[in-house]
């Protein structure tokens, strides 16, 4: 059997380079050719979602009348916005299994949240895995990365294994420098710091939260210099602060992703520049307003994604929860869409007393230059708004104001601001949040660390 297990394993090999080498040559194309492979692309979806899907089936305009469109913007005018509550509640009219296919090979994954219901998507998993890990490698060489040089990571995983092969993806394009990945939970800040002293990676997988407290705690200690080439940031949005921080730090560059559960990759780091690419290859990606109608570059609006190649579940303009802005093409050579912002998430909004929904974020926040500020939780109850941080030197009276009104302008709500602080063992189970968040209670100043710990907790993201 294990001859048989060889030749599935070369064959697998053989496929993803195979889909690799396709998603290069789009990396190469003219605006216009890309546009042209797309809008095919999406077709034979719309097409298919339309005939075997019984939730398009109703909704979506008739084969001839799609077949008859030029282009995909004509396209997405005849189709409705896909909501998560729809994915939510109608799972069962969403999906087709093809019957030749092996029934354990249809995998069901499952959205994190916090406060919001999980949505399922379900996936055909031996070519979603492969055009995942054949984006991967096209994403390797956009930001021309080595294969030979050493990579770790510091992640929220069940399992730390120090010196193991990388293993697919990446040995198929003959890395084999052993790796080592540490679980952010399990250790402090300061072991983090001596383990990257220690094991001097080229590249570090790292969130954004662990990333800035690395590079704070760096520049604070008195350590030597290290260099790190790449930072590789995973489900964070990253400010211009913390690409200056970590260069700073480390003399490194954050090289950053979109991507989500839904869909796997949604948009890389611009080889060049700090913006994004929508991942072409597998997602077509759409931005609008309120009334659903197309933002102008720099004008942010509602994310909607559409998956090119999940003909099992296919989501066809479905409203992720993301707010963000396309940018100008590229100087790079990269014809890729250029997604400028992720400004935040549709729920990092409030509701103002005159019913306008305003959205909150720290994006280029000038309070987070605070180089005292290790580590902060911003929590809007029903009667305060809450900071609560690390820190090692109490913040004076000038940066409280600072801090209290820039809190102020961003909610534009009229509440007080309360400081409290929590000692740094309280932040490790931390690492995965939101920047800010919305308690709907009230706000106990009686409420000891332990206390306010509990409080807090339903608001941490799990990971797993
Ligand atoms: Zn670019």
């Amino acid at each position: 059997m294990v001859e048989v297990d060889a030749v599935g394993a070369e064959n697998r090999r053989r496929f993803v380079l195979e889909l690799r080498d396709k998603f290069m040559g789009m990396a190469r194309m003219s605006s216009a050719d890309l546009d042209a492979v797309v809008f095919t692309e999406l077709m034979q979806v719309v097409s298919f979602a339309k005939t075997r899907i019984p939730w398009y089936t109703d909704v979506f305009p008739s084969q001839e009348f799609i077949q008859g469109l030029s282009s995909a913007s004509e396209l997405l005018l005849h189709l409705p916005i896909l909501s998560r509550e729809e994915v939510q509640n109608n799972f069962e009219a969403l999906y087709f299994k093809a019957p030749d296919f092996d029934e354990s090979d249809f995998v069901v994954q499952a959205t994190s949240g916090s406060t919001s219901k999980p949505v399922s998507v379900m996936k055909f998993g031996p070519l979603y895995s492969a055009e995942y890990d054949a984006l991967t490698l096209t994403e390797w060489h956009l930001n021309k990365r080595d294969v030979t040089k050493l990579v770790s990571s510091f992640r929220v995983i069940d399992k730390e294994a120090r010196n193991v092969p990388l293993g697919p993806p990446l040995s198929y394009l003959g890395a084999n420098r052993p790796s080592t990945a540490l679980s952010v939970l399990e250790h402090s800040i300061d072991e983090l710091l001596d383990e990257l002293h220690q094991l001097k990676p080229d590249y570090l997988y790292v969130n954004g939260v662990v990333a800035r407290q690395l590079a704070s705690a760096q520049i604070g200690s008195g350590r030597p210099p290290i260099s790190v080439e790449h930072i590789l940031t995973v489900s964070d949005r990253i400010d211009p602060q913390l690409r200056t921080l970590v260069q700073e730090a480390f003399n490194a560059r954050i090289v950053d992703r979109y991507s989500s559960e839904e869909f796997g990759y949604i948009a890389f780091q611009c080889p060049v520049h700090d913006h994004l690419h929508v991942s072409a290859p597998s997602v077509f990606i759409e931005v609008v307003d309120e009334q659903g109608l197309p933002c102008d570059i720099g004008v942010s609006g509602r994310v909607l994604v559409t998956s090119l190649h999940n003909f099992t579940m296919p989501l066809i303009r479905y409203e992720i929860g993301d707010i963000a802005q396309f940018g100008q093409p590229c100087d790079s050579g990269l014809n890729w869409p250029v997604l400028e912002r992720i400004v935040g998430r549709t729920r990092d909004g409030v509701r103002l007393p005159n019913g306008e929904f305003h959205l909150v974020t720290f994006f280029n926040s000038e309070m987070l230059k605070l180089r005292k500020i290790r580590d902060f939780q911003v929590v809007l109850f029903d009667d305060a708004i809450v900071f609560v941080y690390l820190t090692e030197k109490d913040f004076d009276e000038s940066e409280e104001s600072a801090i209290r009104n820039e809190l102020l302008s961003l909610f534009r709500l009229a509440l007080p601001v309360v400081f409290r602080t929590l000692p740094a063992h309280y932040w490790r189970n931390m690492w995965k949040r939101r920047e800010w968040d919305r308690l709907e209670s009230e706000f106990d100043p009686g409420w000891d660390e332990d206390e306010l710990m509990t409080v807090l907790t339903p608001l941490l993201i799990s990971l797993r």
